[in-house]
């Protein structure tokens, strides 16, 4: 059976290092204070939404949630980014997504100042984490690293496949991993044999969201998988319209030949939720130096 790769557990470190780092800050002067927008109903995402305020208000970080009317346009929500961008209390910026189908997400994100965008995906940021000159990466692809380092299996030389190449995911998980001598494969929808790419992977990352898309057979034994994928699926040994989550690697099955695995949920959900906070922390702390070097 594989070594199951403890997701709460390497959150928990992480959220360490964003408390002591919120605490530092408050210190100094500066409070660390995320603001997401969101645009239309709540509702889905409002459990999410409690438990996050109240995970970050532990960590010693103010979280602000700007519920923005369904029917307010690009300009509105582009206007309230700048708003935010101008204003010293807030340190972090991110945008809920979906958005409405008539707001165009990439432009909104691209209002973000870098300097705020928690969620690493401005193209300065991303360039920065691949040439090794950042710390804020985009949140699940930091996520899928932190559990591969978490295993103390080396990168270097390693052959890593990638499933899936999302720009907040697939691609910047790629890139990491190249830069870190990894040698590397990335598969998408187009790819015409997975099994033949997955099944040579020493580090295999599956990002995805498609359920048993990755069954035993695919998969080297001894390989390190990291499942990404979040799936809600029918679970009817719990009765009738019960569901479950469950990832895109067919668990039962890849857990008798892998080395290392992550679960889902518990592998790198909770992960994400804490390298966001820990972005938080690295935005305000930039912002503080920023201040204090202007003030020399
Ligand atoms: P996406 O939805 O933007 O893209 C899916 C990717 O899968 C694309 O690269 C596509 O080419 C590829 N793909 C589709 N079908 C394929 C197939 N049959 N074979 C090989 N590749 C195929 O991806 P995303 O936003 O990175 O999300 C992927 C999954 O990860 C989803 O289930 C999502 O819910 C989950 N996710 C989880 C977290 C987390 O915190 N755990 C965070 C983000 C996304």
């Amino acid at each position: 059976m594989a070594n199951i790769i403890d997701g709460l557990s390497i959150a928990r470190a992480i959220e360490s290092e964003a408390t002591s780092g919120a605490h530092q800050l408050r210190a100094a002067g500066l409070a660390p204070h995320l603001v997401t927008i969101q645009v239309g109903p709540a509702a889905a995402t409002d459990v999410y939404i409690q438990n996050q305020k109240r995970r970050f208000a532990e960590m010693g970080i103010q979280f602000t949630h700007l519920d923005l009317d369904a029917g307010v346009d690009e300009e509105t929500v582009a206007n309230h980014v700048q708003d935010l961008n101008d204003n010293p209390k807030v340190t972090g910026i991110m945008i809920a997504l979906p958005l409405p189908a008539a707001i165009n997400p990439n432009r909104i994100q691209e209002r973000i100042l870098p300097a705020k965008d928690v969620e690493g995906v401005s193209p300065s940021n991303l360039g920065n984490l691949i040439l090794n000159r950042g710390t804020i990466g985009p949140c699940t692809a930091i996520a899928v690293l932190e559990a591969i380092h978490s295993t103390r299996v080396p990168t270097e030389g390693a052959h890593a496949v990638m499933v899936g190449h999302s720009h907040i995911v697939g691609m910047p998980v790629t890139l990491c991993l190249l830069r870190d001598l990894a040698t590397t494969t990335t598969c998408h929808i187009a790819t015409r044999d997975l099994a033949a790419e997955t099944s040579r992977a020493d580090i295999l990352i599956v990002a995805v969201g498609k359920p048993g898309l990755i069954a035993g057979d695919m998969v080297k034994p001894g390989a390190v998988v990291i499942d990404v994928g979040i799936n809600r699926v029918k679970d009817p040994t719990r009765g009738t319209g019960s569901t479950r989550l469950v990832g895109d690697v067919v668990f039962p099955e890849v857990s008798k030949v892998a080395g290392w695995i992550t679960p889902v949920p518990g592998g790198i959900g909770p992960v994400t939720v804490a390298v966001l906070a820990r972005n938080v922390v690295y935005c305000a702390r930039g912002l503080l130096e920023q201040q204090q070097a202007g003030d020399r």
